[in-house]
């Protein structure tokens, strides 16, 4: 899941990119409405986090902005006594909010469940031969056999899933699951392409996840065909 969050206090910030790295999102940081708006209109996110208060430009006037332009989901959050503010974040086209201070647990379980509506159409429950990925549950099984994957592994495997049959770059899967933009080091992927075939291959008969040389990566069942 990639978020974005803008928000001014960035104690709050660092806070929640920590908890929600550490469940494998990937997350982008806004510190004010300005750099919130360029983020959310320019990249793709899954769900936008939002604070109401930001200097600049603030959650609201941001959201109207943005509601021009897209769709992405966005949790708005308010300060304790704002039931204005609720009303008015929840009329300019927020899809639901948090009042000051949560918990971390609470939020996350609202992102996922935005991200779950956002997603309505894809599927969440995806096979490639024996194995089988369930994108909510966050769980990999193979040949009835659980496999023990870090959050950046599942995050990886996840990306390959939805997109099985298609050779995906090196490149791309460094922007996707990484977030990261970069010319030459390639390395990292390399590194968990290797990690994650050891876990969901190499105890099987079949491979699924391929290399491609000089092309990338792709995860299918090649038997199949
Ligand atoms: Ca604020």
């Amino acid at each position: 899941m990639k978020v974005l969050i803008v928000e001014d206090e960035r104690k709050t910030a660092e806070y929640l990119r920590q908890g929600l790295t550490e469940q494998g999102c990937t997350v982008d940081l806004a510190f004010d409405g300005i750099d919130g708006q360029h983020l959310a209109v320019h990249h793709d996110y899954d769900v936008i986090v939002l604070d109401g208060m930001l200097p600049g430009l603030d959650g609201f006037e941001l959201l109207r902005s943005l509601r021009a332009v897209k769709n992405t989901p966005v949790i708005m959050v308010t300060a304790r006594d704002g039931v204005e503010d609720r009303v008015r974040g929840l009329r300019e086209g927020a899809d639901d909010y948090l009042v000051k201070p949560f918990s971390f647990v609470e939020l996350f379980a609202r992102l996922q469940a935005l991200n779950r509506r956002g997603r309505a159409q894809e599927a969440t429950l995806l096979r490639v031969g024996g194995l089988h990925v369930d994108l909510i549950a966050r769980r990999a099984v193979r040949e009835s056999q659980r496999l023990e994957l870090t959050a950046k592994e599942f995050a990886l495997l996840a990306l390959l899933a939805r997109r099985q049959g298609e050779i995906l770059s090196k490149t791309t899967i460094a922007e996707l699951v990484w977030d990261m933009h970069f010319d030459s080091n390639t390395n990292v992927v390399e590194v968990a392409i290797k990690r994650l075939r050891a876990k969901i291959d190499a105890p099987f008969a079949t491979p699924l996840l391929h290399t491609i040389r000089g092309m990338g990566y792709v995860l299918e069942d090649r038997e199949v065909s």
